[in-house]
């Protein structure tokens, strides 16, 4: 039995009803083998960062897993295809998109899975909702950093 790592997950959708598009996809992480949801941040409303079109809501979760990192992937993209599936109505979009920030301190640079994430730290989606349950995670100068960034916290 491998040991639990405690992972934290982005998560982002802007097409669709994209809060329920968050909320299913944290409800089937946590009931996934091997994932036992610890946190989850409220979850934001933000203003696409180099993209067009409505607002994004984001949320970030942290989840012990006894996945290695690319099984961990593997399964976040099974989940991102199913949202884009589940459609009301025929050719409705719906994006569902799910990222490992962190998977307890690893370092991994591979073309699949970088860890951390290459671009977190400089994305207010990412650091608020991150600062909000893990704290010791995030510096108030990174913070600082992506502050120009709207980032609102809708209340859920
Ligand atoms: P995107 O859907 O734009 O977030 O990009 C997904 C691609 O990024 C996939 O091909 C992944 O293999 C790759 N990738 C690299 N590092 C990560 C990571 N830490 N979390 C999620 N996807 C990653």
């Amino acid at each position: 039995m491998r040991e639990p790592v405690l992972a934290y997950l982005a998560l982002g959708a802007n097409l669709g009803d994209a809060q329920a598009t968050l909320l299913d996809a944290i409800m089937a992480i946590a009931a996934s083998p091997g994932c036992r949801l610890r946190r989850r941040s409220s979850l934001y409303r933000t203003a696409p960062v180099d993209s067009a079109g409505p607002d994004y809501i984001n949320a970030v979760i942290a989840v012990e897993t006894t996945r290695t990192a690319p099984d961990l992937l593997r399964l976040l993209q099974a989940l991102e295809v199913q949202a884009g599936r589940e459609r009301p109505y025929r050719n409705a979009p719906r994006t569902l998109d799910l990222d490992i920030l962190l998977y307890g301190d690893a370092r991994m640079h591979s073309p699949q899975l970088e860890l951390p994430h290459p671009r977190m730290y400089t994305r207010a989606f990412v650091l608020v909702p991150l600062a909000q349950i893990a704290p010791d995670r995030v510096t108030a100068a990174q913070l600082q950093a992506v502050a120009d960034q709207a980032c609102t916290r809708l209340d859920d």
